[in-house]
């Protein structure tokens, strides 16, 4: 069962800083993608976001896709349900400097591809218009007649 919140140096000897979390490095992934530099660029971000729970941040000038999610493994009481046969990426992980604690603030912090977008437009040149066809017309819409 998950303890009270504690500060990490609070912790006396012996005692697990995982034992006051609510496991929070278990509920999410985060892969380091290129920095955008481009509107294609963008509109494919925008579209990793368009898909379930995802998010782009950016920290110390680094983008992370972020896919949220607990994992399959994750206990109700918090702890791993597959400790023995965990990943090693999970093995690796230390307490040290893990979330626990952080206020989830990054540099930036896009979760709409709309957002995305906007940003987008702020700091690149305009988008391209595609060219008109040869005959191309646009043609005036028409009321509609009730
Ligand atoms: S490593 Fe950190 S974030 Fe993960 S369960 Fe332990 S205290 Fe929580
Ligand atoms: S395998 Fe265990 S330690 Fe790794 S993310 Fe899943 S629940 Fe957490």
């Amino acid at each position: 069962m998950r303890k009270a919140e504690i500060r990490r140096e609070d912790l006396k000897p012996g005692e697990v800083l995982c034992s006051y979390c609510t496991a929070r490095c278990c509920r999410y992934f985060a892969l380091p993608i290129d920095k955008p530099k481009t509107w294609e660029d963008f509109d494919h971000m925008r579209w990793y976001i368009m898909h379930g729970t995802t998010s782009i941040f950016v920290d110390d000038d680094v983008w992370f896709l972020c896919v949220h999610g607990d994992c399959k493994h994750l206990q109700p009481d918090n702890m791993c349900g597959t400790y023995l046969t965990r990943p090693q990426i999970c093995r690796d992980y230390t307490t040290d400097n893990c979330e626990y604690g952080n206020t989830g603030c990054y540099d930036k912090f896009f979760e709409a591809p709309e957002q995305l977008w906007e940003y987008a437009e702020a700091i690149l040149p305009p988008k391209p218009q595609p060219r008109k066809k040869r005959g191309e017309v646009r043609l005036p819409s028409l009321p509609i007649l009730g």
